[in-house]
Formats: structure tokens, sequence, C-alpha cells
């Protein structure tokens, strides 16, 4: 067994049982890509098992803190099975989710949703990637589910010093599935979609937003970032008069076009443009366009806090330009999924976005991810979606 050995102090952290060895807190000691190492303080005292990552800053992230774990086919079925279990408690209306959500779920780098009885996985971290056939095996047989199909197509695995790999790792069966989301039919493509296919992560998100529009009895609606057209639908569910969808992706567009029509509502009710979301707020605001309700969904501005002073600008910007267009008592839900951005400071930057436009507005609610993307006490680093209802005054 192969041992690492901290600096002075740098077994703090470990102590409060956060999972992340950096590269700077190793004093000596390594081993190969993904082998389980034991993580020991400068006196050499045990701290915990941790897979070991040569390429990555992140060099180990620990597996356990027990000393009398081994980490073996037996643990990985044990944290699968606890993590799948857990969801049982959780409240999620629908038959896809996120089965393992990484560090919040005792295994790092590893990523689980399920389409009803389909897997797909993404192994993103050394460790994770050194035990798939093992997790494989562990998922299936926790699930009772055969096949699973693997997307590590990641940028996040160069840093890992991983190649990017997607394909079926288990089975095979049809690569276009469709999920069904509170009362709503959503078509996705694990193979060829963003992330494991789908944003499983706004699903709460998508009922609300639904709920404000039967309330407020909401006319024209903006979707902006639509992707497959998630919030889209939700709107049109809620009664929305009409829904205008915003994507740069081709391949996004249609598949939302395609859900508007499987859930039965008038095309004529729907516009999808495929178009910058920056450049189409200014033309709307440039011609006097104006609408009820505006989702502000946009990619990942900020991978790590190191982006959060260019990102904080590109927020800032689409919220600016989103409230002005945004008529008096309409309602925006706007969001950020950059780990680099806090809660704390996303709020500072609508905030900052609201004088830039001359516009007030009362903060209704704030979301954060849905349950099956669970962030632990000691892990803050799992929070990463957050969300702010505006209500323009
Ligand atoms: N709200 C969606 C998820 C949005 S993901 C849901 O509920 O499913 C972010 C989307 O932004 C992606 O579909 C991506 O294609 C799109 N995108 C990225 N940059 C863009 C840009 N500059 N203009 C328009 N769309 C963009």
């Amino acid at each position: 067994m192969k041992t690492i050995r901290l600096r002075e102090g740098k077994e703090r952290s470990l102590h409060k049982r956060h999972p992340w060895i950096f590269e700077s807190a190793i004093a000596r000691g390594g081993a190969d890509s993904g082998e389980t190492v034991r993580v020991e303080s400068h006196t050499g005292q045990f701290l915990a098992w941790a897979a070991f990552s040569p390429s990555s800053k992140i060099r180990a992230r620990v597996w356990s803190f027990e000393e009398p774990e081994r980490i073996d086919p037996t643990f990985f079925a044990r944290r699968c099975a606890e993590a799948i279990q857990a969801r049982a408690r959780f409240d999620i209306a629908s038959d896809a989710l996120r089965l393992v959500h990484g560090e919040s779920d005792g295994l790092p780098g590893l990523v689980v949703d399920r389409y009803g009885d389909t897997l797909v996985a993404q192994f993103l971290s050394a460790g994770a990637h050194r035990w798939k056939e093992t997790i494989a095996d562990a998922l299936l047989g926790c699930t009772g589910l055969q096949k699973l199909f693997e997307r590590s197509d990641t940028s996040s695995r160069a840093l890992e010093g991983l190649p990017e790999q997607a394909g079926w790792l288990r089975s095979e069966g049809p690569t276009a599935l469709v999920l069904k989301e509170h009362a709503w039919q959503l078509g996705l493509n694990i193979a060829k979609g963003h992330k494991t296919g789908f944003y499983l992560d706004q699903r709460d998100s998508r009922q609300r937003f639904a709920a404000y529009a039967r309330r407020l009895g909401l006319q024209q609606v903006l979707n902006c970032y639509s992707y497959t057209g998630g919030f889209t639908v939700a709107a049109l569910a809620g009664g929305a008069g009409h829904v205008t969808s915003i994507d740069s992706s081709e391949g996004a567009i249609a598949l939302a076009r395609a859900n508007v029509a499987r859930n039965g509502f008038d095309p004529d009710r729907a516009t999808f443009l495929e178009a910058d979301v920056n450049a189409s707020l200014r033309q709307f605001h440039a011609s006097g366009q104006s609408f009820d309700a505006i989702v502000l969904d946009p990619p990942k501005f900020a991978p790590t806090v190191a982006h959060a002073e260019r990102a904080s600008r590109a927020y800032k910007d689409i919220n600016r330009l989103a409230l002005k267009i945004l008529r008096p008592g309409g309602v925006l839900f706007t969001y950020s999924c950059s780990g680099g951005i806090s809660a704390d400071l996303f709020h500072k930057i609508v905030a900052g976005a609201g004088i830039d436009a001359g516009v007030d507005g009362f903060i209704h609610e704030r979301m954060g991810g849905a349950p099956d993307h669970p962030m632990t006490i000691q892990f803050p680093e799992g929070e990463y979606l957050k969300g702010l209802v505006v209500m323009r005054k």
C-alpha cells in the first residue's frame, strides 16, 4: 500500500472531512493514476484512504476516512447502494434522476443519472476511472438494470490526465429517450446531449416556473438558453400565452421544438430562435419588445474562482438586458451554475444589473439544484447551481 504524507497543518481539512487533497498539501509520496493511497499527517497518523491523481491540482480525493475500511468491490457496491437508497427519501417528480452526485455521495468524480431503464455515468476523476468496471457492476447490481452508457467525454477529464470516452459500457439500447418529468414528457439524447443528456438539476425550478405562469397568467414569456425546452414546456403547461426560446445550438432547438409538439401544445404558441442570447436581448430592447417573464439559465461562465471576475461581467450584462425588457410586475428566473460564483456574489451581480438597468425588484425565491444533486454540510463546493426569482417593481 502506497502512502502520501501531508505537510504540517494540512491535516485540518481532512479532520473536517473535506475530501480534496491539493498538490501543495503533500510533503511526499505518490502513486499511479487512480491508485488507492493511505493519507497520513506529518506525524504519520492515519487520515484517509484516497485515490491518487498524478496530474491534477486536486492530487487525491478521499474514498474513506475510516482506517479499517478496504477500498474494494464491496466498498463501491455499498456506496452506490447508499446513494440510491437515499434518493428514495427525496422528493423527485420524475422517472429521470441523479443517482450518484460525486463527492456528496462519497464517490468523488462519479456522476450517475438514470433515465427510465437506462443508466448514464461519467467517470471524471482518476480514481473513478480506475474502478470503472467495478463501479459499472455495482450500479447494475444495485438498480437491477442492464443498460449503462458512459459519457466521460468532458474537458475536465484532461485535468485528470484521462482521455475523453463515450459509449455503451453494459448492454445496448436506444440513445434517444423520453423522460417523464412532472406532468410532461421531454425527449433527450444521452449520446449527443449536454452532460448526460439533460439538465436534471433544474427540475424543481421548471415546476416553479409553471406555477408562476399559472398564477400570474403570463402572456409573453422568453426562455433564454433554452436547451431542449424544459422551461418552455413548463411555461406552456402553466398556460403561458406564447413562449420564445433562444439557444445557439441547432440540435437543442430541434429537440425543444419536438418537445413542444410531444406535449400537445399548439405550435403557434412557441417561437424558436437559434441565436446568441446577448445579441437577441439587445435586439428586443432596440425594437421595444418586452416580456412578462424571462428565464436566464446560461452555461457555466466561471468553472473556477479564477474566472469569477470576467464571468461576473458576463452575468451582469445579460441580467441588465433582461431586466430592461421585463415588464413591471414581470418575473425573472435567473441562474448561475458556476462553481466559481457564490450565491452571495450572484446576488450582488444581479443587484448591480438592476442598478445599471434602472430597475428594482422583489426577490421572491432563492433557487438551488433539485434534491438529487445534493450538497453536504462538509462539502460546500457542492453548491454550484443558484438562482433568484425576481419580480420587477
Ligand atoms: N435551461 C435549460 C438548460 C440550459 S443549458 C434546461 O432547463 O434544460 C445552457 C444552454 O445555453 C445550452 O443549451 C447551450 O447550447 C446554450 N448556449 C450557450 N451559449 C449560448 C449563447 N451565447 N446564446 C444562446 N445559447 C447559448
